[in-house]
């Protein structure tokens, strides 16, 4: 899969070469092409906003920079392209829109900063491919890039051999295969005692059936307590 990033911090997307992501990108799974907006500036002082029609604060970027950087981006890339528009006024990104993600051949991602970018591009270029206008979470960043790493970091986990064991996406929280797309429940591993706090006996007795029960129940607990929002109750989780 090829992502492409366009933004004016180029550097922020370091980090996207270690761990997983980096190793994603080491064995040829995910092709990263990260671009600097200002080259396709034309003023000596590289500006990529203005001020708002209609006035008020802040600054807005310029379509015209926008639309070079998207139309040398997109060329040579696949119609079947997703270009993603982080900002907070877009659609939540969930599970589900990652795992539709991690079929497509490629994704641009155009990181806004300031008040965002000029609506007319997304006017112009939702002609030719899908736009997703995307929010990570109901909070307002300074831009786009952190959201770009979200994206990649949990689409990358998705491909085949990313993961050491790929059993353990299929088991996450919101999985498709975990019963309603709950939350994963709490997890324990050695020592069995630690400062006077033991292991749940269910999970050291080696009945597989008792385990799966108990997994199931907490799942559930939690869903109920820290996500009521799902409204995932009892029989949309276990089917019964
Ligand atoms: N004026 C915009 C609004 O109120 O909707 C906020 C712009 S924000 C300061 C600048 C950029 O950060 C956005 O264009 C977007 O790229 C990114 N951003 C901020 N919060 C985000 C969120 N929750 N989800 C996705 N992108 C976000």
């Amino acid at each position: 899969m090829r992502v492409d990033v366009v933004t004016v911090f180029p550097e922020y997307l370091a980090p996207a070469r270690l761990s997983l992501l980096g190793k994603a990108i080491g064995a040829g799974t995910l092709q990263l092409h990260v671009h600097d907006l200002r080259k396709w500036t034309t003023d000596r002082h590289r500006t990529v906003d203005d001020t708002p029609y209609g006035g008020g604060p802040g600054m807005v970027m310029r379509p015209d920079v926008w639309g070079d950087a998207l139309d040398d981006v997109l060329e040579s890339l696949s119609p079947e392209t997703r270009i993603v528009v982080p900002t907070p006024s877009g659609i939540p990104l969930t599970q589900r829109r990652v795992e539709d993600y991690a079929q497509v051949p490629g994704l641009v991602i155009a990181c806004g900063r300031y008040e965002g970018i000029d609506a007319r591009v997304w006017q112009h270029f939702s002609k030719r491919f899908a736009v997703d206008e995307l929010s990570i979470g109901d909070y307002v960043l300074a831009g786009g890039e952190v959201v770009s790493l979200v994206i990649l970091e949990a689409v990358a986990r998705l491909m085949p051999g990313v993961l050491g064991n790929e059993a353990s996406a299929a088991d996450d929280s919101f999985a498709q295969d975990r019963p309603g797309g709950a939350l994963e429940g709490p997890v324990y591993t050695k020592p069995r005692s630690w400062r006077g706090l033991d292991v749940p006996t269910v999970l050291t007795g080696g009945d597989h059936g008792k385990v799966a029960e108990w997994r199931l129940q907490q799942s559930l607990r939690r869903t109920a307590s820290n996500r009521p929002d799902l409204g995932l109750g009892t029989e949309e989780i276990t089917g019964q």
